[in-house]
């Protein structure tokens, strides 16, 4: 894979269609639903503050430099700012252009350890197993925990956010795999890089699942990465190639439904066809990719899912991740399957869909911020009474798991997949 280009780029010239600029009509009707603005309540930290700003760099009225670079990277990319927008301003967008012509946040070295592993580790499946077990083979031996008692606190704080690596990653024998039961679609499944490593239980349960509901899965085996961390963080050579090669092992089947489970990954897929439009090979292909990304629950309900039988006693509270709420518009379709589930009672928590500051990698260079917001997060959870909260997205799991550890509630935290599987009777 190539490596990463930023630097004194322009938004422009990363790519940023300036319409889209011209599209805020800076009303302000997004400032309130923007964290960042709620929490500092400046508006070059809020949604119409950043466009004005990006607008006043792709004119050439100010300089690309670090004030510049410290409010784009401020923002959790949460994209509520979208939800509020009654001008449908798609300020995802906007930013990612933007960070893509000033680079990954953070200090020189950290700069240059996020290209790395955007460049050099997500794109390989190989090497990403191979760190994940150097990662469990750190906890296990006892280091993690000396650890803990000699890094600076940030540092040891981000170590406890990891979760224990398990033995096994996400890797079934067969590219294909029948349905239980009649055939009603044949699916293609994302296995994702960390959630095939770090949450292989989630890709198995998501499969066992899809095949009980009458789906044919297809796990193409060159599947890679989708690229949404690449995204995010301003880098975009690598991930429009890691797009090419999912388009390619995907479309090589006949399918309904590109079904993913991460919703993170789910709208960076679903956006494909923008990634690509100027790939004169692939902006067509890249269209009918994205038309068939799904993420499993939507997929699940809009097939009708068979009645599960199995009762989970379980209050539970729903947090939608943002890339499901406001990035794929997905929000009644998770809570309607939590529902079918036997002995589940949901209860709604105060803005379900405000971040929970987990955001990528924005726990780790903005803690700060992000801790702010978990607190808060960790309260409206609390209002609930619920004993367990799912959200569909590693990022929010290991985050609300972090969550509850420090600051309680002493919830559980599962995946949609996780409950529907057990509601079926797991493996
Ligand atoms: S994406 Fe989220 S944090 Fe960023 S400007 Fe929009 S609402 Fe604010
Ligand atoms: S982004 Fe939308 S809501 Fe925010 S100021 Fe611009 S037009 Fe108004």
């Amino acid at each position: 894979m190539e490596q990463a280009e930023h630097s004194s780029r322009t938004p422009a010239q990363a790519g940023l269609d300036l319409a889209e600029l011209y599209q805020c009509v800076h009303c302000g009707l997004c400032l309130n639903a923007c964290p960042t603005y709620r929490a500092l309540r400046i508006e070059s930290e809020s949604p119409r503050g950043r466009i004005h700003l990006v607008r006043a760099a792709a004119e050439g009225r100010i300089e690309l430099n670090q004030g510049f670079a410290g409010h784009l990277n401020l923002c959790l990319m949460c994209r509520a700012c979208e939800t509020a927008c009654p001008s449908g301003v798609k300020y995802g967008r906007i930013a990612e252009a933007a960070r893509a012509a000033i680079g990954p946040p953070g200090s020189k070295l950290g700069r240059a350890i996020a290209n790395l592993a955007f460049t050099r580790l997500l794109p390989f499946p190989a090497r990403l197993r191979a760190a994940a077990r150097l990662l469990r083979l750190y906890q296990r031996s006892g280091a993690e925990r000396m650890m803990r008692w000699i890094l600076p606190r940030r540092l040891s704080d981000m170590s406890a956010m990891l979760p224990a690596v398990p033995r096994r990653f996400f890797a079934p024998d067969a590219e294909i795999l029948a349905p239980i039961g009649v055939r009603r679609a044949r699916v293609g499944m994302l296995g994702g890089c960390v959630m095939s490593v770090l949450f292989s239980a989630v890709d198995e349960a998501t499969l066992r699942v899809l095949r009980k509901n009458g789906c044919e899965v297809v796990l193409p085996k060159n599947q890679l990465c989708c690229g949404a961390l690449n995204i995010h963080n301003g880098e975009t050579v690598a991930a429009k190639e890691m797009a090419r090669r999912n388009i390619d092992a995907f479309l090589a089947f006949d399918l309904d439904a590109i079904v993913v489970n991460a919703a993170g990954c789910g709208a960076a897929m679903k956006e494909y066809g923008y990634l690509l439009r100027d790939d004169p090979a692939y902006a067509e292909k890249a269209e009918r990719f994205a038309a068939l990304v799904k993420d499993a629950g939507e997929f699940l309900f809009s097939l009708g899912i068979v009645a599960p039988t199995a009762a989970v006693g379980l209050s539970v509270t729903y947090q939608d991740p943002c890339h499901l709420a406001h990035g794929q518009k997905v929000r009644s379709q998770p809570r309607a399957l939590l529902q079918a589930i036997p002995g589940i009672k949901l209860l709604e928590m105060n803005t379900p869909d405000r971040c929970c500051g987990s955001a990528g990698i924005y726990n780790i260079t903005h803690s700060a911020m992000s801790q702010e917001l978990l607190q808060e997060k960790m309260r409206s959870i609390a209002a609930t009474g619920a004993t367990a909260v799912v959200a569909p997205n590693p990022g929010c799991m290991l985050q609300l798991r972090y969550g509850a550890s420090r600051y309680g509630p002493p919830v559980e935290v599962f995946h949609l997949m996780d409950l529907l599987d057990r509601a079926y009777g797991g493996s």
